[in-house]
This record gives structure tokens, C-alpha cells and sequence, in this order.
């Protein structure tokens, strides 16, 4: 499945999160498959009340959800990138996600040391971004000396080397002006061309703003959120606000209790299902669903897929022997309770393409 990593500085309460993350994926383990693989991964569901819906409409066995890797990377620090050891082995881990949750502090308490010695979302945002500039700087330097030296991959055509070359020229002056390599606008060959460096500011990044457990009713008030959400749309990045705090308490609570504590500080509901869902957004992840009898099941797309690709998603066979796919949108299908039912309206449409992005479907054979 997909991975987010949590990142972070010390003490920010990145633990405490993916710890939240975990222990409520284990409490919802009945409605979502739940497994942590190692200490510091863990795979949750992603909540979708449709999924229910249509569950509930096809009297279906049981409902499956899409899922999120989430990997708890610590000890990212000022200097990662310049280590020889330690740091660079967080940074390689970086590498291997989709996508990074940055953890930022923005609760004021005096008991938990700050790195800085201060609350500041803005060096904090500025002393992991650099890390990740400079790692990708190097990078970039070293590829671009091998590319020079003709030293490039001879798999590789004279057409896409020229793409990655001009590619990386635009790349390194973003970088040198402090910018994201996300910021650089590229064609889809450039993209392919680079995609082999895995760049570490090319990923996808959220801002999860921890605030305190008195602010999470009225979080965008907090003079901290705000710094951070200015920053974000700076860097062409999400942010969602959560306590981390709050979040570890309420699974340490019964679920007929969970409601009320949330309540008494001013909230609806638990952060954690927010902070899931924008991380599938920021993917640019879409969903489709099959529903049956047997089985609701959110299958997982990329944006622009094409039917047969999505198709291959379910089994690659499907892609291969791909005949044509038979998609309903899935207000029509709810508003016409069953497929036969949207069938007679006129609301099916048989596609090689998918053209909205999303449906509940029957392949056809
Ligand atoms: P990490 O080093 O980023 O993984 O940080 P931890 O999750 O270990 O948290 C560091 C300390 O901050 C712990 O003592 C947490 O209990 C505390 N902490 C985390 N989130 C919050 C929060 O939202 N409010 C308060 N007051 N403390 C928090």
C-alpha cells in the first residue's frame, strides 16, 4: 500500500501521534484491516462513509476499505544531511515514501523540552526543509556530474536524458532559491525522467499542526497554526491541525466514552480520520468501488488512470483481457439502489476511460 512517513523534530509529539494513528486502527481492526509490521509501521483504514453506504445497499458480507502505511521516521535533525551515518539513514528512509506528514509543534508547555528552546513553527518548518534541500542537492550534483560524464544509464534514450538534464538545471535553481523541487513546473517526460532520484522535496507534504489539547475547538486561532498554515500554501503544501495529545487519550477510552470527553473540549469527532483522509487527498488518490453480495471494496487509483489500468489494480489479468469496464457514479447508484435498477436509467456507462472519479462499478465480461 501506499506509506506516509511522519517526520519531525524531537519532542514535536511524533510518537505520540503514530502511536494514536496505531492504537486506533487496532480499535477500528473490526471495521478496517489493521497490522503494524514492524514497531514503527503501521497500515490503517481509510474511513469512507460511502463505503457503508453502498455495504449497506448490496447487504454485503463485509466492507473493505483503502488503506495508508504510515511509518514513524524519528531523528531527523539539523545537520541530517551533512551526517555521515545516523542521518543519512533517516533520509534514505524518506526516499522510499509517497508522501511526508511533518509533525509541528504548536502546543506551548513548558514540561516538554523544545529543541529551540522556544515554540517556532517557522524554524522548525525551515530546519526540515533545508535538510531535505541539501539532501537533494547532492543528489542532483552527483547525477548531474555522471550525466556530463556520459556516465548515464545507456538504457536510457537521448530524448529522455536531454528531459532529465533540463529538467535538473530548473530543479538545482529552486533548490538554490530555498524552493521545493515540487514547485517546478514539468512535462510528463521531465517527471519520468527524474522520477529514478526519488527527490525528497519532489514528495507530496502535509503539515500536521499539533496544538494543544485547548485548542483543538478552535485550532486556526492559535497565532502558531496560523504562521503554519501561510508557510504551507508557500510551499505549495496541506496542513491539518490535530492534538497529538488528545488523540492518545481518546483511544485510551472506551468508545460510549470517547464521544463525551470529545464533547467537553469542543469537538465532534477525533482528528485521526482528517488526518488520513487529506494524506489519501494530497496522494492524489481516488477511489472506485465494487460491491456485491460478498464484498464492498474501495480499490485505489491514481488520478487519470485509464479503466484497463484500473481494472489492473483488482488483477492484472483484468488489464490484459481488459474487454470494457461498466461504471454507474456513485450518487446515481445510491439514488437508484442497485445496478440493474441504474442500468434501466440509463445511468451506466460502458468506458475505456474513466472520466469521473468515482464509481461504483461491474466489470464486464
Ligand atoms: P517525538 O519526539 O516527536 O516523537 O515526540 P513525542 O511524541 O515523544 O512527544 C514528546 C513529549 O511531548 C511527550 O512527553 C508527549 O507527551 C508530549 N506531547 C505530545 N503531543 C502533545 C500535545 O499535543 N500537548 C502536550 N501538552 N504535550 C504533548
Amino acid at each position: 500500500s501506499l506509506k506516509a512517513g511522519i517526520v519531525g523534530l524531537p519532542n514535536v509529539g511524533k510518537s505520540t501521534l503514530f502511536n494514536a494513528v496505531v492504537e486506533n486502527g487496532k480499535a477500528q481492526a473490526a471495521n478496517y484491516p489493521f497490522c503494524t509490521i514492524e514497531p514503527n509501521v503501521g497500515i490503517v483504514g481509510v474511513p469512507d462513509p460511502r463505503l457503508h453506504v453502498l455495504s449497506d445497499l448490496s447487504k454485503s458480507q463485509r466492507a473493505v476499505p483503502a488503506s495508508i502505511e504510515f511509518v514513524d521516521i524519528a531523528g531527523l535533525v539539523k545537520g541530517a544531511s551533512q551526517g555521515e551515518g545516523l542521518g543519512n539513514k533517516f533520509l534514505s528512509h524518506i526516499r522510499e515514501v509517497d508522501s511526508i506528514l511533518q509533525v509541528v509543534r504548536c502546543f506551548e508547555d513548558n514540561d516538554v523540552v523544545h529543541v529551540n528552546g522556544k515554540v517556532d513553527p517557522k524554524s522548525d518548518i525551515d530546519v526540515i526543509n533545508l535538510e531535505l534541500v541539501f539532501s537533494d542537492m547532492d543528489q542532483i550534483e552527483k547525477r548531474m556530474e555522471r550525466l556530463k560524464k556520459g556516465k548515464a544509464k545507456e538504457s536510457q534514450s537521448k530524448v529522455k536524458e536531454e528531459a532529465e538534464k533540463s529538467a535538473l538545471d530548473r530543479i538545482q535553481q529552486a533548490l538554490l532559491d530555498g524552493k521545493p523541487a515540487r514547485s517546478v513546473p514539468l512535462t510528463d517526460l521531465e517527471k519520468d525522467a527524474v522520477r529514478h532520484l526519488c527527490l525528497l522535496t519532489m514528495k507530496p507534504i502535509i503539515y500536521v499542526a499539533n496544538v494543544a489539547e485547548s485548542d483543538v475547538s478552535a485550532a486556526e486561532d492559535n497565532p502558531h497554526v496560523k504562521e503554519v498554515m501561510n508557510l504551507a500554501s508557500g510551499l505549495q503544501s496541506g496542513i491539518v491541525t490535530v492534538s497529538a495529545q488528545v488523540e492518545s487519550e481518546v483511544t485510551e477510552l472506551r468508545p460510549e466514552e470517547r464521544t463525551e470527553y470529545l464533547k467537553s473540549l469542543g469537538v465532534n469527532e477525533s482528528g485521526l480520520g482528517n488526518l488520513i483522509r487529506a494524506t489519501y487527498d494530497l496522494l492524489g488518490l481516488r477511489t472506485y468501488f465494487t460491491t456485491g453480495e460478498k464484498e464492498t471494496k474501495a480499490w485505489t487509483i491514481l488520478t487519470g488512470m485509464t479503466a484497463p489500468q484500473a481494472a489492473g489494480v483488482i488483477h492484472s489479468d483484468f488489464e490484459k483481457g481488459f474487454i470494457r469496464a461498466e461504471t454507474v457514479a456513485y450518487d446515481d447508484f445510491v439514488a437508484a439502489r442497485s445496478f440493474a435498477a441504474a442500468r434501466e436509467k440509463g445511468l451506466v456507462s460502458r468506458s475505456l476511460t474513466f472520466s469521473l472519479p468515482i464509481f461504483a462499478y461491474k466489470w464486464g465480461s
